[in-house]
């Protein structure tokens, strides 16, 4: 079950809510397209915005409907080449992504936003650069540094904007994060429950989950990542 064209188109044209928001770059996010969009993980209507402030082009994948709705399962999901379309062993983000789409695609609705926000916001090369330091022993929070970055530049605006413009009223998060939760909230989103999302560890990410949740505070069990050291994430 997907949105109808016409709620949607109506949305287009009309303002998003944004009376709880201070950040301008939220107040200038707007629903520009959409089309249906059937996919190996159920059927969804694909939603593209426009952010007047930066130019980027983000997506929502809704499913169902959620005008209006409270307790929508969301998940945020920021953009990473190299494991959604490359299938790197090097993050978790490819299974992420899956497992949200499975799952909100089996539920009676939800909304997956995909933000274009590459490498936690510092962009493809430098994602890449930090993979080369990596390689020679830093972790992943290490690496950002010595190439001048946060260990985390996402910003939630965007995300706060595209719920706003699709007239969510509250959600659950898929999200192991609490600073994206924290966020989230500070800029008007009401977060009704977070919903763990984890995936298992294989060989090569281990070391990175690890330093997400020893020093970004992300809600990892480490010991289950321990366990799942050595496995392939094939499945
Ligand atoms: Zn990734």
């Amino acid at each position: 079950m997907s949105v109808p064209a016409s709620r949607l188109t109506s949305l287009m044209n009309s303002f998003p809510r944004f009376d709880v928001l201070s950040s301008p770059s939220a107040i200038q996010t707007k629903i520009v397209a959409s089309a249906d969009l059937p996919t190996r993980f159920g059927e969804f209507r694909v939603v593209a915005f426009s952010m007047g402030f930066d130019g980027k082009e983000h997506i929502a994948l809704v499913h169902g409907n959620v005008e209006n709705k409270e307790n929508i399962p969301v998940r945020i999901h920021s953009e990473c080449l190299t494991g959604d379309a490359l299938g790197s062993y090097r993050c978790d983000c490819r299974d992420q992504l899956e497992a949200a789409l499975r799952y909100i695609g089996n539920e009676e609705h939800g909304i997956v936003l995909y933000l274009r926000q590459e490498g936690r916001g510092i962009g493809l090369v430098n994602k890449i650069r930090a993979y080369a330091l990596q390689d020679q022993g830093l972790d992943t929070v290490e690496a950002n540094h010595a190439l001048g970055f946060a260990d985390d530049e996402r910003d939630y605006s965007a995300a706060a904007g595209m719920l706003n413009a699709l007239r969510v009223k509250s959600i659950k998060l898929l999200s192991n994060n609490p600073r994206k939760l924290e966020g989230l909230q500070r800029l008007g989103i009401v977060i009704t429950e977070r919903m763990p999302h984890i995936m298992p560890a294989n060989r090569h990410n281990h070391k990175y989950l690890e330093t997400k949740a020893r020093k970004s505070g992300h809600i990892l069990p480490l010991d289950t990542l321990a366990a799942d050291y050595g496995r392939e994430a094939y499945s």
